[in-house]
């Protein structure tokens, strides 16, 4: 039997926490891992995608409704919908909806997601994926991982360095099998999904281990089900427009995302690159003044409690849109002043505001070159830049618009 996905990095002999290779199916530790599972019960509010099969279960998805190791009638029922911040409904789905969706799962993602399996190292269908795109939960669709992320860590199993966003993935200590490790289920359904590590590579040090039968992956530019789409992208979908995106680039993006942080009604602000021509960007890469992106904040608000032209307006008073390829004391095209358009109503919009700025003469006789351009893909910019002001308390040029 081959090993599980431990501490240690079983394709490389490395062992970062000295566990030795304990195999599955020890049912001493099976079950004080259920209890384990049993008393934290009340933090997965779902109760699905407990550990630990009892001994006089066999995996099947008839069980799922009747299972009665899982934690009785959930109060998700009455909760009000919770959506993360890059924009997915991540309420916690009711037991009898986790029960009718793992009933079409087939027998090995049932196991694994279910019933906490683990899938044979190296056999995994998603291991040596390195398409473009996205991997959703193979239960519920929420998106989880993104292929930006993913690295080769050597171990047998796909492995992230980050997840899709935070908020879609619920941690739980795991003392099962004589170790202690972390496991990582599905936020909005319970799946199992696999484990997380503090080995990983930069920018996190950390490493998601998956099962490559817990996740589903969709390629970059595919059609996604609803499930796996924001809040309020689903036609038809009962959530109104819960979220909306806008993106700005306005010089060194660590004020710009603070100012943006701070806006009422905005959800997130997360620094990045756009408008480039090199896929996954670093920033020395942006620096260097050679990959065409300008530094840029996604903006996601709540459109009932902010407007576009509410941000256009924060955006225009941050920044100063005359300079050309530069912002304060930063020179280079990454400086850029940019509105990267995620529809034809903000094009219009940003338009129209410009026009009107201009004619108001508040910049004198100087040109505003702010470009307006549909918007390409965003690349988050490395964990460090991330609320950089609020960590570092650092000073910028940008004026609060608030
Ligand atoms: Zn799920």
């Amino acid at each position: 039997m081959k090993p599980m996905c431990t501490t240690s990095r079983t394709a490389t002999g490395r062992n970062a926490k000295g566990h030795t290779s304990i195999l599955p199916g020890m049912r001493g530790s099976v079950a004080r891992h259920l209890a384990a599972v049993m008393a934290l019960a009340t933090v997965i509010a779902t109760g699905c995608g407990v550990a630990g099969e009892p001994a006089h279960r066999t995996a099947g998805a008839a069980e799922a409704a009747t299972d009665s190791t899982r934690t009785p009638a959930s109060p998700e029922n009455s909760m009000s919908p919770k959506y993360s911040k890059s924009g997915y409904d991540i309420t916690p789905l009711p037991r009898d909806a986790v029960a009718k969706l793992a009933a079409k799962l087939d027998p090995e993602a049932y196991r694994i997601t279910q019933k906490s399996g683990t899938e044979p190292a190296f056999c995994g269908n998603l291991l040596d994926n390195h398409k473009d795109g996205v991997y959703v939960c193979v239960v519920c669709g929420l998106p989880l991982f993104s292929s930006q992320h993913k690295f080769n860590s050597g171990t047998g199993w796909p492995s992230f360095y980050q997840p899709f966003d935070p908020a879609h993935i619920v941690r739980k200590a795991d003392t099962g099998y004589g170790m202690v490790r972390t496991e990582i289920l599905c936020a909005r359904c319970g799946a199992h999904l696999g484990h997380v590590f503090d080995d990983g590579p930069r920018p996190t040090g950390e490493r998601h281990c998956l099962n490559s039968a817990a996740l589903k992956f969709h390629e970059k530019g595919a059609q996604l089900p609803p499930e796996s789409q924001p809040a309020n992208a689903g036609a038809g979908g009962s959530n109104p427009a819960p979220v909306a995106v806008a993106y700005f680039a306005g010089g060194c993006f660590w004020g710009v995302e603070h100012y943006f942080h701070r806006g009422p009604g905005v959800i997130d602000a997360i620094s990045g690159y756009m408008q480039g021509h090199v896929d996954h960007p670093t920033y020395r890469q942006v620096c260097s003044d050679t990959t065409g992106h300008a530094e840029t904040v996604k903006v996601v608000y709540d459109p009932a409690k902010i407007t576009y032209r509410r941000l256009l307006e924060a955006f225009f008073t941050m920044h100063d849109p005359t300079q050309l390829n530069r912002q304060g004391p930063d020179f280079g095209d990454q400086y850029r002043s940019g509105i990267w358009y995620v529809d034809e109503e903000q094009k219009r919009e940003a338009d129209a505001y410009i026009e009107e700025l201009a004619a108001s003469g508040r910049f004198g006789s100087r040109k505003i070159v702010t470009q307006v351009e549909p918007a390409k893909t965003f690349w988050p910019a490395e964990e460090y830049h991330q609320e950089y002001i609020a960590k570092n308390g650092a000073a910028c040029h940008v004026k609060d618009p608030w």
